[in-house]
């Protein structure tokens, strides 16, 4: 008996070991344990949790309509699935098991000791790497180290990816019938159990098919215009396929491989080409992680960092948090975030380096809140992006890069429409005046004044950063 076990890869096309599994002639059956108390431990948010309940009920559908039964198993943590599926694997007779790699340090001593407990059992742990396009120990500089400089790391990756040229994974032989799908009352009642909101889930299509529709439809409408208009976040530009990359429900090979197809038309070359850019960099994280495991502990990419006195103002941390802080864009993205379980990539930056420059607040506490809204919270994207906007992290912004949230305000919501949708008491506010309320108090007594001046910021940092280094 083969068994195929989802993680974080729930579907069933671009899937090498569910099309493994079922190529050796053997019975197959496959498995998914659920862990809410690990996803306690790890910050995730409701959204996501329901997005993932949501797309495994799809999942064990598709599968039973094509003849493979699903067990949904019950592990409270990472420990508890390890118990839950040695039992299973004695239960069942399984001779060996297939699965995608998971990279984050807890993921990989979950599967450590897996492989440990199954040991002389004469059961084989198949593992594959369909998570990322370019597996994250397959790069290394010519001093044999990691990558940390992101152009470097693309140079490498784009010359094996040419190299590899991979094909699409072939789809798996089913055995056809029809099969079972045990455990879904489970999957359903943890589900229920979240109590969520239906405007908040509403704006979301969970599971394999809707991602697959989203990628096409991207491409086809929005990906010639991807490098113009992705810092807008008012244009629907960008894919927002992020949730069902880190879901799996969508297939990193498969996005890769619609947007080179699309590169065959001159008008989405330059956009194609640059969203490409965009999977390589969720490659550069997951290798980051991987070969960086101290990064999980909560640890600063650069040492000296640990030093840096970090305000501990709780008063501005709510502030940021509900989006109250007197800066029209920063607040809208925050708003955005809290009602949405979204945030646009240019203000997930802005944001971060607000919470890390502007008001110096550790980058630990703006990492954990954006785990506990996102429906994308994905650990290794998230602690970059944190790392990289609070200057601490590889390939960070130098630490004297602070943005100005009004520039940005200016540049990328030049008619203040996005911060329109977010902080509706500033809607009627004429192009200018929304940008800087603060000027037309009388216009908007409902909107708070900033809570810190962005001059004198820049020299703070600097001094704060100097200070640690010299320290160290
Ligand atoms: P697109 O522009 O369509 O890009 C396509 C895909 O490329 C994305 O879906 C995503 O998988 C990947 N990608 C794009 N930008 C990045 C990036 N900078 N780093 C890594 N991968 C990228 N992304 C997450 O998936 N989960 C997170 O928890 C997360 N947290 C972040 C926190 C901060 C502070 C910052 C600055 C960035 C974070 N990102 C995170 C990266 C990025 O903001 C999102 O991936 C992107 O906004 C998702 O929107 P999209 O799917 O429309 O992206």
């Amino acid at each position: 008996m083969r068994l195929v076990w989802f993680r974080n890869d729930l579907r069933c096309h671009g899937h090498t070991p569910l099309t493994q599994a079922l190529a050796g002639g053997e019975p197959v059956l496959a498995v998914h344990v659920l862990c809410p108390d690990q996803w306690d431990a790890h910050d995730v948010a409701p959204l996501r949790r329901w997005y993932v309940l949501e797309s495994l009920i799809e999942l064990g559908e598709a599968l039973a309509a094509k003849g493979v039964d699903l067990h949904v198993l019950d592990g409270g943590d990472f420990d508890g699935a390890v118990d839950a599926l040695a039992d299973f694997v004695a239960e069942h007779g399984v001779t060996g098991i297939f699965c995608n790699r998971e990279y984050p340090l807890n993921e990989l001593n979950r599967d450590r000791a897996l492989a440990r407990r199954l040991e002389g059992r004469g059961v084989r742990l198949h593992g594959f790497d369909d998570g990322v396009l370019v597996p994250p120990r397959a790069l290394s500089t010519g001093k044999d180290t990691p990558y940390t400089v992101f152009t470097a790391y693309k140079k490498r990756w784009d010359a094996w990816m040419d190299e590899v040229d991979p094909g699409a994974v072939p789809a798996p032989a089913w055995p056809g019938g029809e099969g079972r799908f045990h455990g879904r009352d489970r999957v359903e009642a943890l589900r229920d159990g979240l109590g969520l909101d239906a405007a908040l889930t509403r704006p979301w299509r969970p599971g394999e098919s809707a991602a697959y529709k989203q990628l096409y439809d991207f491409v086809e409408h929005h990906l010639g215009d991807y490098k113009a208009y992705r810092d807008f976040p008012s244009e629907p530009a960008t894919s927002t396929l992020s949730t069902a990359l880190s879901a799996g429900t969508l297939a990193p090979l498969d996005a890769y491989l619609a947007a080179r197809r699309a590169m065959g038309d001159a008008a989405a070359r330059e956009g194609a080409a640059t969203w490409i850019g965009e999977l390589a960099w969720r490659d550069f994280y997951r290798q980051i992680m991987h070969r960086f495991p101290s990064l999980a502990k909560g640890k600063p990419f650069r040492p000296e960092t640990r030093l840096l006195a970090w305000n501990d103002n709780d008063e501005h941390f709510q502030a940021w948090c509900e989006g109250r802080t007197g800066y029209p864009l920063v607040d809208a993205a925050m708003r955005q975030l809290v009602t949405t379980g979204w945030m646009h990539n240019r203000l997930r930056m802005l944001t971060a380096m607000f919470l890390t420059k502007h008001l110096f607040i550790d980058w630990r506490k703006g990492e954990r809140f954006f785990m506990r809204h996102l429906i994308d919270g994905d650990f290794a994207s998230n602690n970059g992006g944190w790392q990289w906007s609070a200057s601490t992290g590889t390939d960070a912004a130098p630490y004297f890069r602070v943005f100005s949230p009004l520039r940005q305000s200016h540049r990328f919501d030049p008619h203040g429409r996005f911060i329109a949708r977010y902080v509706p008491e500033l809607a009627e506010l004429d192009d200018k005046t929304i940008h800087e309320p603060g000027k037309q108090p009388l216009l908007c007594p409902d909107y708070p004044a900033p809570i810190v001046a962005h001059q004198g910021v820049k020299q703070r940092v600097e001094q704060a950063f100097r200070q640690a280094r010299d320290a160290w």
